[in-house]
């Protein structure tokens, strides 16, 4: 820039990543005025207790809430929210933002925080046959799905009062959010169309654990069941149709099946896209080597895919956290390699499920602890070395592994076993490692 005005920031998105990204500015010391755009009405909250507790009135909305106005005003950030930007342009220099309201806003350095939008199931109506439609959520009573405080403000009084709950989608979402329901005293149903739960984010041992601890606790899992459309009769959700052509009852349906990225803005901008997301370096910046993106509508390398190639897309609030801190760096004009160690937990009713590191391509597991008492762990090994940690009801087990990874050290597969001793005592130097 040739002029003295400070650098103008454009932020999209105001979840975990836009919250966060903004928050590293600050911390790094860059005073630019920033603009955060949510198209929520509330200010950024959190998360992550929308499928746990707050569904079981446990949190008020205001302790979501990560800061008042005042933390936006006295850090020279404006906050607009209830708003959507649905155009943009920019060239190496500046560029200019567009929103549903009709503001405009000028930018210097961009920032794509913006998420990703829940995946829906067709909705077949007594009357209506709607074959390739869409279930659009608010739109029907008795059907659910989560991304929002709105979505959760709407299911947690249907949930309280349901009967029978048809869960799609084996995931995380749909996990916890039937652990919830049959804590509630509703007969639970989960339907996932993959051979085992949590498909894409868990070993194979710890997701027949966890098939397990949930019919342990009255809730049905059926397996390699796909879930066709949605059944309504008199308006409102009555069940689920499958691919064998049965039909589920249900009085309450919470669809759960995966996101798919936000990425129309970046494709806006000519940005190199891919159906997981907005395709971004380890410095988090995107194609044009000036805009960055972070969270779930990006992906990238990870570090600890090391060996298996590809691009990752890590939907964690941990990720969106971390790698928005890079992003902050990069727009500040340091731009650092993001390697933190992936992190995730997962609370499905009293079952508290820890995970570091990513056990994909693993050739050998460990358990340590006993899968029966639901205090165990798995320790995932890659050519000898400590690639993950997953753990259930045993923290000091996911802390030693967090730690030694996050420090380039191993623990010796076969003295993990012996879980009378703390795996802390057996973190290793790890022998020296291909950097490929
Ligand atoms: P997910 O992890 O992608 O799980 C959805 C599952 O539903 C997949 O196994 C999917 O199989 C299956 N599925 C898709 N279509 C189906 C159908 N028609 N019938 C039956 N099953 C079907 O996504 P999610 O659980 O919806 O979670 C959404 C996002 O929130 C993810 O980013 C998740 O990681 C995040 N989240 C994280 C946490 C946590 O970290 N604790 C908690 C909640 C949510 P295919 O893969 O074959 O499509």
């Amino acid at each position: 820039m040739t002029d003295e005005r400070p650098a103008r920031t454009l932020v999209v998105g105001a979840g975990q990543a836009g919250i966060s990204l903004v928050t590293a500015l600050r911390e790094l010391g860059d005073t630019a005025p920033v603009v955060l755009v949510g198209d929520e009405p509330e200010p950024p909250y959190e998360r992550p207790p929308l499928s746990k507790s707050y569904l079981r009135g446990e949190h008020d909305r205001a302790s979501l809430v990560f800061h008042d106005e005042g933390w936006f005003a006295d850090r020279g950030v404006e906050l607009v929210t209830g708003d959507a930007v649905v155009g943009i342009e920019r060239d190496i220099a500046s560029g200019r933002a567009t929103t549903t309201s009709g503001r405009t806003l000028e930018f210097d350095r961009l920032a794509l925080t913006t998420g990703a939008a829940n995946r829906t199931l067709p909705v077949a109506e007594e009357h209506h046959e709607s074959e390739g439609g869409s279930a659009s959520p608010g739109a029907t009573p008795g059907l659910h799905s989560i991304r929002t405080l709105a979505d959760a403000d709407r299911l947690a009084p249907e949930l309280r009062r349901a009967r029978e709950v048809v869960v799609v989608g084996g995931g995380f979402i749909g996990l916890e959010i039937a652990a919830g329901a049959r804590l509630l005293g509703a007969d639970v149903t989960v339907v996932e169309v993959a051979p085992r739960l949590l498909d894409r984010a868990v070993s194979p041992e710890l997701a027949e654990a966890v098939r397990l601890a949930h019919e342990r606790r009255g809730t049905r899992v059926l397996l390699q069941t796909g879930a066709v459309r949605v059944v309504v009769e008199n308006g409102r959700a009555a069940g689920i149709e499958l691919t064998d052509g049965t039909t589920l009852p249900a009085d309450v349906v919470v669809v759960g099946i995966g996101v798919v990225p936000r990425t129309e803005l970046a494709a806006q901008l000519g940005l190199v896209v891919e159906p997981r997301g907005i395709v971004v370096d380890r410095s988090a910046l995107a194609s044009d080597g000036a805009t960055v993106a972070a969270g779930d509508c990006a992906v990238g390398p990870n570090p600890f895919r090391r060996g298996l190639g590809g691009l990752t897309r890590l939907e964690s609030v941990a990720h969106a956290t971390d790698q928005a801190r890079a992003a902050a760096a990069a727009l500040a004009g340091h731009p650092a390699a993001y390697d933190s160690v992936p992190w995730f937990w997962s609370d499905q009713g009293d079952l508290r499920l820890q995970m570091a590191g990513l056990p994909h391509g693993a050739d050998r597991t460990v358990l340590r602890g006993d899968v029966a008492t639901e205090r165990f762990s798995l320790l995932s090994y890659r050519d000898g070395l400590l690639i993950a940690v997953e753990s259930v009801g045993s923290p000091g087990d996911y802390l030693a592994v967090k730690r030694a990874l996050e420090k380039g050290m191993t623990i010796e597969a076969d003295a993990a076993v012996d879980a009378t001793v703390p795996l802390k005592r057996l973190i290793t130097e790890a022998p020296a490692r291909d950097p490929s």
